[in-house]
């Protein structure tokens, strides 16, 4: 057990040349021969976006096909990590607690900087935190990832009083629902939580500081859904 912990932290510092991922190979009979553990942070600025979000996806295919490493998440890379941080991606996600960030995309303390709220809604505070996250701490890639079964895309849809403040929630989605064809169906509901991501999306372009970084090629914003039943997120943007 302690070999491979120091296995996954040479993976971690090493970035994922052939010879680290041979030697992972050979300690692990889960990974794949063609598997490359990369580690986001070692990724630098002169990494594209592409490449950082190619990352971050082959996280959730480990997490998928139930080989995930777990990097970076003891106690040593908290210490790596203490006097800074560089995370290379930003991600609004809702607050649903079986929307793990770290967990589906099979990353650690140190590498995802992320925002969740009910219904992954880009209102002001949330546009300021993916501002830092991206202007300030340099992540590469923005997404958004609505997921499987949205209660709060659910509430929008059923359009009931709610109490308290959950209602400022509902109201941040309804302009995703499209009136024309709302019914009571399962894809419907599938299809506006797509629509509810990117119409964040949309919000989040309309930063002018998020705008500026996409256009000078320094970010990437996606848009993402993840399935509850495979634990797969595949892109929409
Ligand atoms: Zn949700």
């Amino acid at each position: 057990m302690i070999a491979r912990r120091k296995l996954l932290k040479f993976g971690a510092v090493a970035l994922g040349t052939g010879v680290v991922s041979q030697v992972i190979d050979s300690s692990t009979k889960k990974a794949t021969a063609k598997e490359t553990l990369i580690a986001l942070e070692q990724l630098d600025q002169n990494s594209t976006s592409d490449q950082v979000l190619e990352e971050l996806i082959a996280g959730n295919k480990r997490f998928v096909e139930n080989r995930s490493e777990a990097p970076n998440q003891n106690y040593i890379r908290l210490q790596e990590v203490s006097t800074g941080q560089k995370p290379l991606v930003s991600i609004l996600s809702c607050a649903d607690s079986r929307v793990p960030i770290e967990i589906i995309f099979d990353r650690g303390i140190g590498d995802l900087f992320v925002v969740r709220d009910a219904g992954n809604i880009a209102t002001p505070e949330e546009i300021g935190s993916l501002e830092f996250g991206t202007a300030i701490l340099g992540s590469k890639v923005l997404m958004v990832i609505g997921h499987e079964k949205c209660g709060a895309v659910k509430a929008a849809l059923e359009g009931k009083p709610l109490p308290g403040q959950i209602g400022s929630i509902v109201a941040a989605i309804q302009p995703a629902i499209d009136r024309t064809s709302k019914n009571d169906s399962e894809e419907f509901y599938v299809e506006t939580i797509k629509q509810n991501v990117m119409l964040q999306v949309k919000n989040l372009y309309a930063s002018p500081l998020l705008y500026e970084l996409v256009e000078a090629g320094k970010l990437k914003i996606v848009g993402a859904y993840y399935s509850l039943k495979t634990g797969e997120v595949t892109l929409l943007s």
